[in-house]
């Protein structure tokens, strides 16, 4: 029987070596071995490296065995073998103890994976896994200087791995007739790509590392072009939906709300606004991100679309992603349509609506009164966090849902809202953190992009600086003095630390680690809110009001002090990045982050965007005892330096991993994307965004390109689905 992309490997393999390659790589079928790329190249010479070794590292090396040596320990029971490997650029000692060294002939090649230790202050493998590069089974690998290294498991090794691929491309002349290319012919010469035959053999077998990288470039074109298909087509769609058309109504709420901003929109808000303003008054679902720098008044650009649809006899729904936004976005709202908020209370006006809060933490019979004015209509404007989402919660006739600061949302969750209108509504996605456009082309690529650059006119600014705890450690105090001066002034202040705080004794877990650096290290413990709540108490701040905000406090209390800190009642809040999402004080001008290299670049930006929101310049300092000259002391004096946070995205984009952002995407096999890098291959992804565009625009759409549209639809059925969907 003939090998095919999609024969199991069990077939080819055999059923142990295949079921461990399924259980612990998740590799199925010939094509997902075939799709299994190398995750580097060991070569001679690469030993020149080894002075960058450390204790601890994990590396795989190709050497030829140098000298071997056998002799009874002195101490203890048993022998000791020690083996000098070498590339002709260095060298490195194996160990071995009890003849548990395989057949290490001297003079043969060989790769050799461990973890690196040391021994009386020397570098040193300890019984390292060695695999002897061995031209008696025609294995000429070492010859071709460029080994594979394949991403491994525990029972299946980077070279049984690379054994079972040879077995595959070695049937020579019969491996172009197994991988049938799903690119079409038109694409392939348009972009001057390899043929997928060609891609894979290259990228198993180099020759050269122009080999690897005009293979993975192809390659790469195929996780592009399939993932715009993809989003193409989720794009193509959503927009043949029915839906039902908001159009705006003079003398309605709309009109209210404008005659009561205290402010005039900028140009950005009023253009947004018509963009949405026209698309609701169209028969089909909207789907639309607003992306817009922190407080560059998104808000308002969303009560207004809300206030279209209510006046258009449709209900809208804000979906937060904290209790405490959802309750500061009905304050506001409230606080902006008066009388015309409140319809059906004593002094409410008879044409106007309810402003209705949903949310987990409200006392049943609360929640049952909230559910039931979604139900009957009378709520036409409905601010909630997850609770919305939940079965029991049903609209009148929802027609318009906005998610605030979607990456803390995914699709299945925008979906589950969707779900709750009759027909599509239409959909507002909000981002306060701007997103690079590779970002905006993937992750969110099913959606049209609105950006609102502009910060509405008025604002302070702040000005950031990083306190070096280390270099400077007088700055600190200057730090407090500057916040009392400030808050004599009248004005108020954030101090933000990464943790809680112990109560109970137990180590609680940073309450937010998005997007924040690793923490696996030794460093001391980050700071804590209640323990720098009481020193600032006792020392520095003492006399001023101040109190903390974090997540073990229930949702009343957290209210209760976000209240009383837009109320001006407390001068200082020590926080948890509870506070960091789109909480909004005008009055406050200094936040003060404590273990700031604890916060990633985005959080960063997102807690300085809590202050100057006013017309109070703001001052944001960030506290850290890394070193300046160290890499997490230049991404701080980064933040401190640029308020553009498109630029802080990219820079954010950098030191995570990409895989967090996609998801899914980089940790499993079964991802769609590999080899594509949201960092590196932004011209590619926009040339084959422009190609699926292109395809799915032709009438035959992808009727004449089978290949393309298995493999579309393959990711769509797949799990593999399931990266787009984590943000
Ligand atoms: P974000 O885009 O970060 O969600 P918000 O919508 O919370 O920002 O707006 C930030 C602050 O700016 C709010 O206090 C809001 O009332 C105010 N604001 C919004 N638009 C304008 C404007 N055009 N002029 C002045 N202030 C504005
Ligand atoms: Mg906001």
């Amino acid at each position: 029987m003939a090998v095919t992309m999609e024969t199991p490997l069990a077939r080819v393999l055999g059923p142990k070596t295949a079921a461990s390659m399924a259980d612990q790589l998740g590799l199925h079928m010939v094509r997902d071995l075939l799709r299994h790329y190398p995750r580097r190249y060991a070569r001679r010479g690469e030993m020149a490296r080894l002075d960058d070794l450390q204790k601890g590292d994990r590396v795989t090396i190709l050497a030829q065995v140098k000298s071997v040596s056998t002799r009874r320990m002195r101490q203890r029971h048993g022998t000791i073998t020690e083996v000098t490997v070498g590339d002709g650029a260095g060298s490195m000692k194996l160990v071995f103890f009890n003849n548990r060294h395989a057949k290490l002939a001297q003079g043969g090649w060989g790769l050799f994976a461990g973890t690196v230790g040391s021994y009386q202050g020397s570098l040193q493998f300890t019984h390292p896994d060695c695999h002897m590069l061995d031209n008696a089974d025609g294995d000429d690998d070492w010859a071709r200087a460029l080994v594979p290294i394949y991403p491994a498991s525990k029972d299946v090794s980077s070279w049984v791995i690379q054994k079972s691929v040879k077995l595959l491309i070695g049937a020579g002349g019969g491996f172009g007739d197994l991988v049938v290319d799903p690119l079409p012919d038109e694409i392939r010469s348009r972009h001057g790509l390899l043929s997928l035959a060609a891609a894979l053999l290259d990228i198993h077998r180099p020759t050269t590392m122009d080999d690897v990288e005009h293979a993975a470039h192809r390659l790469k074109w195929d996780e592009a072009l399939i993932l715009q298909l993809t989003l193409a087509g989720r794009r193509r769609a959503a927009a043949l939906e029915p839906g039902i058309a908001r159009p705006r109504r003079p003398g309605g709420l709309l009109d209210a709300v404008d005659a009561a901003l205290p402010f005039d929109l900028t140009e950005g808000q009023r253009e947004v606004g018509e963009e949405l303003a026209a698309e609701l008054d169209r028969e089909h679902p909207m789907h639309r991100l607003l992306q817009g720098e922190v407080g560059s008044g998104k808000t308002v650009v969303a009560l207004r679309a809300m206030a279209q649809v209510v006046d258009a006899g449709g209900q809208a729904a804000l979906l937060a992603p904290t209790e405490v936004l959802a309750a500061q976005h009905v304050r506001g709202i409230r606080q902006l349509l008066g009388p015309l908020g409140r319809a059906g209370e004593l002094d409410g006006a008879a044409d106007g609506t309810r402003v209705v809060l949903l949310t987990g933490s409200l006392k049943a019979a609360a929640k049952r009164e909230a559910r039931a004015e979604v139900a009957d209509g009378r709520a036409g404007i409905v601010v909630g966090t997850h609770a919305l989402l939940q079965e029991g919660v049903d609209f009148a006739d929802l027609g318009l849902v906005v998610v605030d600061e979607q990456h803390r949302f995914g699709v299945e969750q925008r979906d589950a809202l969707r779900a709750k209108g009759s027909r599509p509504p239409h959909v507002l996605v909000m981002t306060a953190t701007p997103i690079p456009r590779t970002v905006a082309m993937t992750v969110y690529g099913d959606l049209e992009v609105s950006t609102l650059r502009q910060l509405p006119s008025g604002r302070g600014g702040v000005a950031s600086s990083v306190v070096p705890m280390g270099e400077k450690p007088g700055w600190l105090d200057r730090a407090w003095l500057r916040l009392r001066e400030e808050v004599a002034a009248g004005r108020q202040a954030y101090v933000v630390c990464p943790r809680i705080g112990d109560v109970s004794g137990a180590d609680d877990e940073p309450e937010d680690a998005d997007g924040a650096p690793d923490r696996d290290d030794d460093r001391r413990p980050p700071l804590a809110v209640l323990d720098v709540a009481e020193l600032l108490r006792a020392g520095p701040l003492n006399g001023l009001r101040l109190d903390v905000l974090h997540g073990r406090l229930t949702p009343e209390e957290k209210d209760g002090r976000m209240r009383a800190f837009a109320a001006g009642e407390i001068d200082v809040l020590v926080a948890t990045t509870v506070v960091e999402v789109g909480v909004d004080v005008p009055n406050a001008t200094v936040m003060v982050v404590m273990d700031a290299d604890r916060f990633g670049v985005s959080q960063l930006h997102q807690l300085r965007g809590r202050v100057a929101r006013g017309k109070h310049a703001g001052l944001c300092l960030l506290v850290s005892e890394a070193s300046t000259a160290s890499s997490t002391g230049q991404r701080l004096a980064a933040v401190a330096a640029t308020s553009d946070g498109f630029e802080l995205a990219r820079l954010d984009l950098e030191t995570r991993r990409e895989g967090d952002i996609l998801g899914a995407a980089q940790s499993g096999t079964r991802s769609g994307v590999r080899l594509l890098s949201l960092l590196e291959d932004e011209e590619l992804i926009a040339a084959a965004r422009a190609e699926a565009t292109a395809l799915l625009e032709t009438e035959r759409g992808l009727a004449d390109h089978p290949g393309l549209a298995a493999e579309v639809a393959a990711l769509a059925t797949d799990e593999r689905a399931e990266w787009l969907e984590k943000a």
